[in-house]
Formats: C-alpha cells, sequence, structure tokens
C-alpha cells in the first residue's frame, strides 16, 4: 500500500493502528465468533463495548459525574434542532455566529423558539472571533450557544466567556479531544464523531444533568437527552460499529497520553503549517493569528490559477483531499489527532516545492 496523507475535513483520517485492531477483530471479537456489527446491542459483549468506550472517553475529558454522555446518531446537524427542543422551554436563547457551522446552528434553532443573534462575525469573513465584551448577552436566556471550532473557516476559540450562569452549549464536533478542557464550564458539549474521533454516524452530547428536565414534549425520543440518558442511549439501536470504533480510537488516545499530550502534538503541528504559511508570499491563511484553527487551516495561493496545479500535484505526491471547502474556494489542511506531524512535514515539504 502507498504511503499517503489523508487531509479531509471529515469523514477524516483515523489512527492506522485503530485500523489494524479492527480489521484482525472484524471476523471475531475477543474470541465471541461475531463481528461487532452482527452483536445485539443489548448482549454482554456490546455492553460491556459501550460501558468501555464511555469509561475511557471520560477518563480522557475528565467528565464529572453530574454530566451524561450520550451515544446518538443524526450528527450534529440533528442536534441543531434537538438543543433548542431540549433546552429552550420557551426562553430565548442566544447564539454567537463566529463561521459557517454556527450560522447553521442559528438557521436551524428559529424554527423552534426565540434565538437572539448575540454576536456575529459574518462582516469579517470569519476572520475572527468577536470580543466576548461585545456579546449582547440575554440575561436570563435559556442557554448561549456557539461553535468552539469551526470546521470549514479554520477559526478556533479556547477561552471560555463568562456567561454569568447561562448554560453554554458548544459545537466541538471538529475539535473534540484534541486538548483538554474543563467540562465543568459547559451545560452541553456535543460533536459528530467523523471528524476528531471515528466513523460517521455516532454523535456523542455531554449533558449536565440538571439540563435534563425542560424538554419539549414534541422532542422525539431517539433524541430526547433525558430519555436516552435514564435507557443508557439504548431507546433505539445505537450506532453499534462506530461506538465500537470510537472505543478503539479511546484507547490509541490514551496510550498516546491522553488530550494533554495530543494537545502538544497538535501544537507541534500546526506551529508548522502556520510559520510556513507566514514567512512565504506564495500562500497565505486569513485568519485573525489568535483565533486559527489548530484542527482546520484553510490556505490559498496568492495565483489562484495555480489551485489546479496544485491538487493535481499534491495528489500525485499522496497528500490527498486539501481542495477547500466549497463555500470558501482554496485549500484546506485538516490535521485531526490521527494525522502525524510526517504528514504535516510532508505537506509544507511539497508546498515548498511547488513554490519553486
Ligand atoms: C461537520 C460539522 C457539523 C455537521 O456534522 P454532521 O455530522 O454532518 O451533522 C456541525 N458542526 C461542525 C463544527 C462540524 O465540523
Amino acid at each position: 500500500m502507498k504511503q499517503i496523507f489523508n487531509f479531509s475535513a471529515g469523514p477524516a483520517v483515523l489512527p492506522k493502528p485503530v485500523l489494524e485492531r479492527a480489521q484482525a477483530e472484524m471476523l471475531d471479537w475477543h474470541g465471541s465468533g461475531m463481528s461487532v456489527m452482527e452483536m445485539s446491542h443489548r448482549g454482554k459483549e456490546f455492553t460491556s463495548i459501550l460501558e468501555k468506550t464511555e469509561a475511557d472517553f471520560r477518563q480522557l475529558l475528565r467528565i464529572p459525574a453530574n454530566y451524561k454522555v450520550l451515544f446518538l446518531q443524526g450528527g450534529a446537524i440533528a442536534e441543531n434542532a434537538m438543543i433548542p427542543l431540549n433546552l429552550l422551554n420557551g426562553k430565548t436563547a442566544d447564539y454567537v455566529v463566529t463561521g459557517a457551522w454556527s450560522k447553521r446552528s442559528v438557521e436551524d434553532a428559529r424554527a423552534y423558539g426565540n434565538i437572539h443573534v448575540a454576536a456575529d462575525a459574518e462582516q469579517t469573513g470569519f476572520t475572527t472571533v468577536p470580543d466576548f465584551a461585545s456579546w449582547q448577552l440575554t440575561p436570563d436566556a435559556a442557554y448561549v450557544h456557539y461553535c468552539t471550532n469551526e470546521t470549514i473557516n479554520g477559526v478556533e476559540f479556547l477561552q471560555v466567556p463568562e456567561t454569568h450562569g447561562v448554560p453554554i452549549v458548544a459545537d466541538m464536533s471538529s475539535h473534540i479531544l484534541s486538548r483538554p478542557i474543563d467540562v465543568s464550564k459547559y451545560g452541553v458539549i456535543y460533536g459528530g464523531a467523523q471528524k476528531n474521533i471515528g466513523p460517521a454516524g455516532l454523535c456523542l452530547v455531554i449533558v449536565r444533568e440538571d439540563l435534563l428536565a425542560q424538554a419539549s414534549p414534541l422532542t422525539p425520543a431517539v433524541f430526547h437527552w433525558k430519555t436516552q440518558a435514564d435507557n443508557q442511549s439504548m431507546i433505539n439501536t445505537p450506532p453499534t460499529y462506530s461506538i465500537y470504533i470510537a472505543g478503539l480510537v479511546f484507547e490509541w488516545l490514551l496510550a498516546q497520553g491522553g488530550v494533554e499530550a495530543m494537545e502538544q502534538i497538535n501544537i507541534a503541528k500546526a506551529n508548522l503549517l502556520y510559520d510556513y504559511l507566514d514567512q512565504t508570499d506564495f500562500y497565505y491563511n486569513p485568519i485573525q493569528p489568535a483565533y486559527r484553527s489548530r484542527m482546520n487551516i484553510p490556505f490559498r495561493l496568492r495565483d489562484e490559477t495555480l489551485n489546479d496545479a496544485f491538487l493535481k500535484a499534491a495528489d500525485l505526491h499522496g497528500l490527498l483531499q486539501l481542495k477547500g471547502h466549497r463555500t470558501v474556494g482554496g485549500m484546506r489542511a485538516s490535521i485531526y489527532n490521527a494525522m502525524p506531524i510526517e504528514g504535516v512535514q510532508a505537506l509544507v515539504a511539497f508546498m515548498q516545492t511547488f513554490e519553486k
């Protein structure tokens, strides 16, 4: 098999040892004679997989005991609707718009009640995060929603704003597990798995227990957080194989030294690419340095007529899926946990050669 590096934004690269282990266990999981895909979700084998997956996830993020972890389907987009259904309860919710995904969250939430945009960076072309002090927060809002890493625009913020007791709901789809976080500062954290966790089909929701009592009666059972929390995410059949692979990724992360170790590697990887982008006139990254994403790095060629040639040559060098999102154009390198630093080194070396 030829060596490639996959820079896809999602579904995205997985750690090779995880794929090899899944391959080895494909036909016969731990002597059961069954593939994980063939197991009853209520049987003892899969129950043990789910329990270990949740325990490892809790350990990685040090999730406090008063938070539930839900294994849902429908991706982050389904949660865009389920967040207001589960939390709004007749109140107003504040939304902060810092890129394409948080903008989409506002559009999806509007059907369910009073949605107030507290800050919006669209006029900057989504190249920055509005100062926390400028956010027009509603004092008794049901929650404040934002996206901590805008996968399409490449904007990330790591600080947690002061919301004076109003629960924070954060879409962390594309950088969850890339660094330590203080879960206790949030009401809800959610993310689709196919960026930095595992295969598509699984959406993880971490929710503080006291927020489980206010869902609209219109909330579908499969998306009703309290119902799912009371039933170990098994009110219906959960995405069993995706959960199993996510569990293998969690084991791999723990073996790497957890999210603390991953953060150091992720900083080194991102610096490598940004440092190069900042010292060449051939390429550039438009994001204000304080808010540059460590995970998704959009960049452009000053001479856009070379875009196709760049992508073709990158492909030939085994550097795959570098094309930017269709709404943004240019290039984007997604360098999630599973991207080794060798991949970023190879990308920078190729970019230097192409520039010459
Ligand atoms: C990919 C992504 C989504 C959408 O996820 P789906 O699984 O397609 O629903 C939402 N938010 C962010 C930040 C994303 O990166």
